[in-house]
């Protein structure tokens, strides 16, 4: 009778606790703002729930778009390369993005589609509850830090904000355009190893 009344109570709970698939499922069927118009598929995002690392990127592009995956086009190969070199696995990790469907033409989303957007990615980061979070490139460094800097001015240097370690990055975009810009991810990348490495 008590273990019933035990299992009764846990099921009930388990209805109003938040999960990160209540959030994909949400995120699926979301109409919030206008990318649910022109998206093919929404990409919640995806890696392991309780992740030492979160990378936020700036949106889903056409591949992601195609698939409802995070980072599995150009860009994405390369954070994979990075995450590998480094001796990380995409599942290992969790990858998302600061909005959940891809914007047309990938144009920037604009303020009203992260505002409406955002509810998703905080849940995410409560649920998964990262050590370290990593915004690559400008877009998502400002939404997830609120901070005015650039990325060439913040990256690979760890803050402390709101009891939260943030290690900003640039987007593996960024290096796909200007292959300088390779070499020095590829060290911001050694020097996460070693941050989460530190934890303990
Ligand atoms: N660029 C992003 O910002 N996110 C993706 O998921 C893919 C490319
Ligand atoms: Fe909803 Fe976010 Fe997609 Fe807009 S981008 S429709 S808020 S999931």
């Amino acid at each position: 009778m008590v273990l019933q009344y035990y299992l009764l109570n846990r099921w009930f709970q388990s209805l109003h606790e938040d999960s990160l698939e209540k959030v994909a499922d949400e995120v699926a069927a979301c109409k919030k703002c206008r990318l649910c118009e022109s998206r093919r598929n929404a990409v919640p995002g995806e890696g392991l729930n309780v992740a030492k690392v979160m990378f936020i990127g700036e949106a889903p592009g056409e591949q992601e778009d195609i698939q409802g995956r995070p980072f599995v086009g150009s860009a994405g190969k390369l954070l994979t390369e990075f995450l590998e070199s480094v001796g990380l696995k995409r599942n290992e990790v969790f990858i998302t993005n600061t909005v959940k469907c891809r914007p047309p033409n990938n144009r920037p989303p604009r303020t009203d589609e992260s505002s409406a957007c955002q509810e998703y990615l905080q849940r995410q980061l409560r649920l998964v509850n990262p050590r370290i979070i990593c915004p690559m490139g400008n877009s998502a460094i400002r939404t997830v830090m609120n901070v005015e800097q650039t990325v060439s001015q913040i990256h690979g240097i760890p803050f402390e904000i709101a009891a939260s370690t943030f290690f900003p990055m640039y987007h593996p975009a960024a290096a796909l355009y200007t292959s300088s810009l390779r070499k020095v991810m590829e060290d911001d990348f050694k020097k996460l190893r070693g941050l989460i490495d530190s934890l303990n």
